[in-house]
């Protein structure tokens, strides 16, 4: 039997275009949108990952912004330190060194000869700044010192690597500032976590929650962490997304950041003060966590604000009977429209490519995210319109539209912000559905495993939250379809507890969600399996 031509037609569009769903395979369908989106190409490292134009110009749009809020409101500036570290400097606070050790990348040779002492590739630079932070900071006249790095670091991850998500060197911007007193660097620790939390909702239209991490959580050798933290609805996976760290004293105590207490009186005794410290760090996962959140069959949708073209021009309606006069002028018309919207700063590409089909080239368009279309053909150009088309409605009907040309440039930057909001009201509502609040333990697995993250009463116990994870892995009991099959049977940890603290706590009697454990909840937690 022959194939009927509408089947024939499906299957020519399946090469370019993505042949999995989402909702059926995650992991194929991830892959597939990254590289034929043209985000990433493979490498032959395990672990690590080619940024093609397409992502990196997503990271220089996060980076641009985040750079300047830092720098005009944060005062903060930027320095470069190398990317080698001593082994004498890596080791010298403890924790950090446990929480990293199984990490480190080390140079043992150089060229044919072994080092004498192999030098650590950073997977983190405190260790790297915090000898020169001693040098710089001789008074408290020295004091703020913030510092930021644009840079890469290496992480010798067991992890299953994922691209953007997981990779064993990533892009990120690491923050390290000493202040003089424990108020100020707990102000900037939450300001910083401010700007990420605009990095995803904003920029990324990526909904996150705020918060501070538990002991088992938080960074080594910090005092605190405050983390975002973001979930990836097709898994029901919570992911960290982006964390800002109180150091306190830790590190100025082992690399002997001192100054002199200002407030010591004339003929006393001088009191020295160790420096508090932060440091706070956004990588390019903030990429892989938009490109889950937003892509659908179709491959990647790109939010406005950070996409490197936000609107494509198509010429359509040209036949064989058309003109080359007729096609001249309608080509012209479009690089005239092209220049009306550049005119008001929107990021514009013409599509005249002349051995593809506009429908060709609609599924080319759509692959890449880009999030308008603008379609101009004989018909609109009588009419004086251009027909629009947003990349984030499912629905043909609900995403076309058509604008005057006279208002283009008011009608279609107020389009793309329209885009934009309504992708983050979407990824809100979804995330918003799927953070279950409960206080039975019985609901507990069910409702992961129903794809969600839970905000449970919790003792913030390290040893309970030990507990609940293991008691949460996935036993092989013959259901695995709730969650995607392909993750391992993880168990919950900890994602963070939450600054939103809902009411219901009550000191001393609401229990702790962990049956097994005898202590009273301190907070409601929220649990969830992770990325
Ligand atoms: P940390 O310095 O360990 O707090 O890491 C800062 C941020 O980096 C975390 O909040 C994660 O969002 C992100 N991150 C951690 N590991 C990786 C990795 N292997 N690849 C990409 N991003 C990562």
């Amino acid at each position: 039997q022959k194939p009927k031509p509408q089947q024939k037609k499906k299957e020519g569009a399946a090469l370019i275009g993505i042949d999995v769903s989402k909702s059926v395979d995650l992991a194929e369908w991830y892959q597939q949108v990254i590289t034929k989106g043209q985000m990433i190409s493979y490498y032959d490292v395990a672990g690590c990952y080619i940024l093609e134009p397409a992502s990196y110009a997503i990271w220089e749009a996060i980076k641009a912004w985040f750079d300047s809020q830092i720098k005009v409101r944060g005062k903060v500036r930027n320095a470069y330190f190398p990317i080698f570290i001593s082994a004498d400097n890596l080791e010298r606070e403890k924790e950090h060194v446990e929480g990293f050790a199984a990490e480190v990348a080390w140079v043992t040779k150089g060229g044919k000869s072994d080092l004498e002492k192999p030098v650590a590739v950073r997977p983190t630079s405190e260790t790297a700044m915090y000898p020169y932070f001693a040098k710089k900071i001789q008074s408290h006249r020295d004091l703020p010192l913030k510092l930021n790095q644009w840079n890469n670091v290496v992480r010798w991850e067991f992890k299953h690597p994922m691209p953007f998500i997981r990779s064993r060197e990533f892009l990120w911007q690491e923050g390290h500032t000493a202040h003089l007193t424990k108020k100020e660097a707990a102000a900037e620790v939450l300001q910083i976590l401010d700007w990420y939390s605009d990095v995803y909702q904003e920029l990324l239209a990526v909904p996150v929650v705020k918060g501070t991490k538990t002991e088992n959580e938080k960074f080594p050798g910090a005092d605190y962490t405050t983390t975002i933290e973001g979930f990836i609805p097709a898994t029901g996976r919570g992911i960290q997304a982006a964390t800002s760290h109180c150091l306190g004293q830790h590190f100025s105590k082992m690399f002997n950041i001192i100054v002199e207490d200002p407030t010591t009186k004339e003929g006393s005794e001088t009191k020295h003060i160790h420096v508090w410290q932060n440091s706070w760090g956004l990588t390019t996962r903030s990429i892989g966590v938009m490109i889950l959140t937003h892509g659908d069959d179709r491959g990647l949708i790109i939010p406005p604000r950070v996409a490197e073209i936000q609107v494509v021009i198509i010429p359509v309606g040209i036949t064989a009977k058309t003109t080359p006069e007729a096609r001249e002028q309608l080509y012209s018309e479009v690089t005239w429209i092209a220049e009306v919207l550049r005119s008001v700063d929107i990021r514009v590409e013409t599509d005249f490519r002349e051995a593809y089909s506009p429908g060709w080239k609609f599924n080319d368009w759509e692959l890449k995210g880009i999030p308008l279309r603008i379609e101009f053909g004989p018909k609109d150009s009588e009419k004086h319109v251009v027909t629009t088309s947003r990349r984030d409605r499912d629905n043909k009907d609900e995403a076309r539209g058509e604008t005057a040309i006279s208002d283009l440039k008011e009608a279609i930057p107020a389009l793309l912000e329209s885009i934009q909001s309504d992708m983050f009201k979407k990824a809100d509502a979804a995330y918003r559905e799927h953070r279950v609040t409960l206080t039975d333990w019985k609901d507990f697995v069910p409702t992961l495993n129903g794809k969600n993250v839970v905000l449970v009463p919790h003792c913030e116990g390290g040893k309970c939250e030990d507990e609940i994870k293991e008691m949460s892995a996935r036993k092989d009991d013959g259901d695995n379809t709730a969650v995607d099959t392909k993750a391992p049977a993880m168990g919950a940890k900890s994602l963070c507890i939450p600054f939103e603290q809902p009411e219901g706590i009550t000191p001393g009697e609401t229990k702790c969600v962990n049956p097994n454990c005898k202590d009273f909840a301190k907070s409601w937690v929220l649990f969830g399996r992770s990325y």
